[in-house]
C-alpha cells in the first residue's frame, strides 16, 4: 500500500470557479491564470476544465508549448514576457502573446522578421515597481509599438498593487492609468483575481484571475470564497498512521515544543513539511479528523505532524485527515501558518500523489 497522503484536484470546482468569475465581469474575457503548473495543482489536470476560458496566461515556455502541443487553440499570454531577443521565433511557432515591458524587448522587436506579427501587451507600471513602463513613456512606447511591422494587436496591461485592500488603493492607480491611456484606442486588461472580484470598474476588456479560479482569497480571507460562492479545487488529504496515549506534562515532537497539559491522546499523521505542509503552522493550527475539526500540536515534522484527538474518540489509526481542500480552506491554514493559500498550494511537494475528481455541482 502507498502512503495514505494524495492531493485531490476536482475538476468540478474549477469549472464552476470558471464560470462564477465570468458571472461577475460578464462582458470581459478571461485570461484564466495558469502559471506556476496551475498554481500547483498541475497544468496537464487542469486545462480541460478551464475549456470556456478565452486565453491561458503563464510565463514560462515549456508550459506554453504544453498547451498548445494539447491542441490548444486560445490566445496564451506569456505573463513576463520574453526573456532573450532569440525567444520571438518562438512565440511566433506558438503564436504566442507577449507582455512587453521593458526598452531592450521593443528594440528585439524593431530589427525581428514576423511572418505573421505577434500580439502584445503592453505593460504599465502603475505603482507596482515590478515590470513595465512608467505612464509617462506609455504614448512614446505605444506609438513605436504601433511602427513595427512585427507586433500585431496591441493590448495595454497593468496589475495592481493593493487590489485586495479595497477601493483607496485601486483609486489613485487606476486614475494614473486612465491618464495615461486616456488617448490610445486599445483593449485594455488589469484585473488580477481580487479586482476581479471586488472592482468591476477595472474590468475592461479581459480580466486576469488566477487564485479565485482554484477556490482561494487573494486577501488570504476564507469567507471571501464562500460569499463568492466558489469551491476549493484542491484538497490535501491523509491518514492518521499511529496514535499515542500521552500523560500529562510530556513534550511531543522535535524540541518538545509542545508539552501536554493533560494526559492527551495524540494522532500521528503522514503529512510533512516534505510533503509541503507549512513547518511554521503552529501548534492550534485546524486540522479535520473523521470529520471533526482538531488541533496540531508540536513542531510539523518533515514526514509528520501530531494532532491532538482526545476529543474525538472515533479517531484511529486509518482514519481520513483533512489538511486543508473542500471542507477546510487552505486560506485557514495559511492564515496559521503565516502566508497565503498561493504559497501553499504551489509548494506540495512531488511525493505527494496527485489524483482527479469530478462530481456533480
Ligand atoms: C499571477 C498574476 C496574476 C493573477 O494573480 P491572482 O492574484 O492569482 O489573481 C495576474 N496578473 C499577473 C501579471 C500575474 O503575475
Amino acid at each position: 500500500m502507498s502512503r495514505p497522503i494524495k492531493a485531490t484536484i476536482n475538476t468540478t470546482a474549477l469549472s464552476h470557479n470558471l464560470r462564477r468569475i465570468r458571472a461577475l465581469a460578464p462582458t470581459s474575457k478571461v485570461w484564466s491564470v495558469v502559471k506556476a503548473n496551475a498554481y500547483g495543482h498541475g497544468l496537464a489536470r487542469c486545462y480541460q476544465a478551464l475549456a470556456a476560458t478565452d486565453g491561458y496566461a503563464l510565463l514560462n515556455y515549456e508550459e506554453a508549448i504544453q498547451l498548445r502541443e494539447a491542441g490548444v487553440t486560445q490566445p496564451i499570454l506569456l505573463l513576463e514576457g520574453f526573456f532573450k531577443p532569440t525567444d520571438l521565433s518562438l512565440i511566433e511557432a506558438y503564436q504566442l502573446t507577449t507582455a512587453i515591458h521593458s526598452d531592450w524587448q521593443l528594440q528585439a522587436l524593431a530589427s525581428y522578421k514576423a511572418q505573421k506579427p505577434i500580439s502584445v501587451y503592453l505593460k504599465i507600471n502603475n505603482g507596482m515597481n515590478r515590470l513595465g513602463f512608467s505612464p509617462d513613456k506609455v504614448l512614446t512606447v505605444w506609438q513605436q509599438l504601433n511602427t513595427l511591422p512585427a507586433v500585431g494587436e496591441i493590448t495595454l496591461m497593468s496589475h495592481f498593487a493593493r487590489a485586495d485592500e479595497g477601493p483607496d488603493f485601486i483609486r489613485e492607480p487606476s486614475q494614473r492609468l486612465d491618464q495615461a491611456t486616456s488617448e490610445l484606442q486599445a483593449p485594455r486588461c488589469y484585473a488580477n483575481s481580487a479586482a476581479s472580484l471586488w472592482h468591476p470598474e477595472t474590468h475592461h476588456q479581459w480580466i486576469r484571475p488566477g487564485v479565485v479560479l482554484y477556490g482561494a482569497s487573494p486577501t488570504g480571507c476564507a469567507a471571501d470564497i464562500e460569499s463568492f460562492d466558489l469551491r476549493p479545487v484542491m484538497s490535501l488529504t491523509s491518514e492518521i498512521i499511529a496514535v499515542q496515549q500521552v500523560a500529562a506534562g510530556e513534550g511531543v515532537g522535535y524540541g518538545h515544543r509542545y508539552v501536554t497539559p493533560s494526559a492527551q491522546r495524540i494522532g500521528i499523521v503522514a503529512c510533512g513539511y516534505a510533503d509541503g505542509y507549512p513547518r511554521h503552522a503552529p501548534s492550534g493550527t485546524p486540522v479535520l479528523i473523521a470529520g471533526k475539526l482538531c488541533k496540531i500540536v508540536g513542531t510539523v515534522s518533515m514526514d509528520m505532524l501530531m494532532v491532538d484527538i482526545t476529543e474525538c474518540p472515533e479517531a484511529s489509526i486509518g482514519s481520513a485527515v483533512e489538511l486543508w481542500g473542500s471542507q477546510l480552506p487552505v486560506d485557514t491554514i495559511a492564515h496559521a501558518a503565516g502566508t497565503v493559500g498561493y504559497e501553499l498550494l504551489t509548494a506540495v511537494t512531488q511525493r505527494v500523489p496527485f489524483t482527479i475528481i469530478s462530481d456533480i455541482s
